[in-house]
């Protein structure tokens, strides 16, 4: 039996409906504009997040770094929370090819940040100071338990952001789990933001690519960031062909990514040796536990493993488990079945 793969939501396959959609695909040279599967995608990535424009792109990691280039100059200074995924995993990416200096404020539990820490934060107009150009937000966030930032939360940080004159970024990597889980369109969620991206490759299914979405005038420049980073593809429209699936075929359904997410928590809560927390779960990302210490993360990831299910280890006791398509709920309990013996 292949093993029950819980490491991320990047490993999905692409569906069926994908590789006949990319063996079928229309292709032009996008750098040329000349991709009508490109530009088919992009017009629909820009109609759900409410946006002018929308641009494909490689990965979520150069989406928000095209996102940031075009914000900010050199020297200026982007606040974003101390647990993004911009801060933790990008390499630090926007100083090493962006030159902008990141200021982090305390992600609470829940993802959002303290309006008040932003306010903080922002520079005083001062020879000394960076200026504060840009304001970060990760939706779902990612490390504090893939929670779901809400359109009132989105209202009010931007209301904050408006009056310290901060452009508003949403990393939202997985912004269709965090439209799902809110029941909220996903548009919704984006209205205050100047700019987002979002991920195809992750729970959406798809091989490839990201989406870039902002005005008309900010995706121009975010074009040509992209062809700075030597992002320009060519015939894209065999990736763009399996995002238009992703986008019109995989949203609904991940719905049951949360569900099963949730019946994983509650299971491996019930295991004694370990916790998690259901009531923290509300989309597709679940973190547990070690409490007593018998073993750590490392170890136990890796007895998994030979187990026949993955995992990540992330701190010494601490371990991630995402669901995604195609488990089911049979495949879910099977996992738990495997970490209780294991344990
Ligand atoms: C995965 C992820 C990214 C980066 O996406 P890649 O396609 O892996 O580069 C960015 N932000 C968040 C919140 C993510 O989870």
């Amino acid at each position: 039996m292949p093993p029950i793969d819980l490491r991320s939501d990047t490993v999905t396959p692409p569906t069926e409906r994908m590789r006949k959609a990319m063996a079928e695909a229309e292709v032009g040279d996008d750098v040329y504009g000349e991709d009508p599967t490109v530009r088919q995608l992009e017009d629909l990535a820009a109609e759900r997040t409410g946006k002018e424009a929308a641009l494909l792109v490689a990965s979520g990691t150069m989406a928000n770094l095209v996102c940031q280039l075009v914000h900010c100059g050199r020297g200026d200074e982007i606040i974003l929370g101390d647990q993004s995924h911009i801060f933790y995993y990008e390499q630090g990416g926007s100083a090493a090819i962006g030159g902008i200096h990141p200021r982090t404020v305390p992600n609470r539990p829940d993802g959002t940040i303290d309006l008040q820490a932003i306010e903080a934060a922002v520079r005083a107009d001062d020879v000394h100071f960076p200026r504060s150009r840009l304001l970060v937000l990760e939706n779902t966030h990612n490390r504090c338990n893939g929670s779901p930032l809400s359109a009132d939360y989105m209202d009010r940080v931007a209301a904050t952001a408006d009056r310290c004159g901060l452009k508003i970024h949403v990393d939202g990597a997985r912004l269709f789990n965090a439209a799902v889980a809110l029941a909220c369109p996903a548009a919704d969620l984006v209205a205050r933001a100047d700019s987002v991206s979002f991920c195809l490759s992750k729970g959406l299914s798809a091989p490839v690519g990201s989406m870039v979405c902002g005005s008309r005038e900010f995706v121009a420049e975010a074009r040509r960031a992209r062809k700075v980073l030597g992002g320009g593809m060519r015939q894209a429209g065999i990736i763009a062909a399996a995002g238009i699936v992703a986008l019109t075929e995989m949203v609904d359904r991940l719905a049951e990514d949360h569900a099963n997410a949730r019946r994983l928590a509650e299971g491996l809560d019930g295991i004694e040796g370990l916790a998690a927390d259901p009531a923290a779960v509300h989309t597709n990302i679940v973190f547990f536990e070690i409490t007593d210490r018998r073993t750590t993360a490392a170890a136990l990831a890796a007895a998994l493993a030979e187990a026949g299910v993955l995992v990540l280890a992330l701190d010494p006791f601490r371990l991630r488990a995402v669901t995604h398509y195609p488990l089911t709920g049979d495949d879910i309990d099977r996992a738990l079945a495997v970490v209780g013996k294991v344990l």
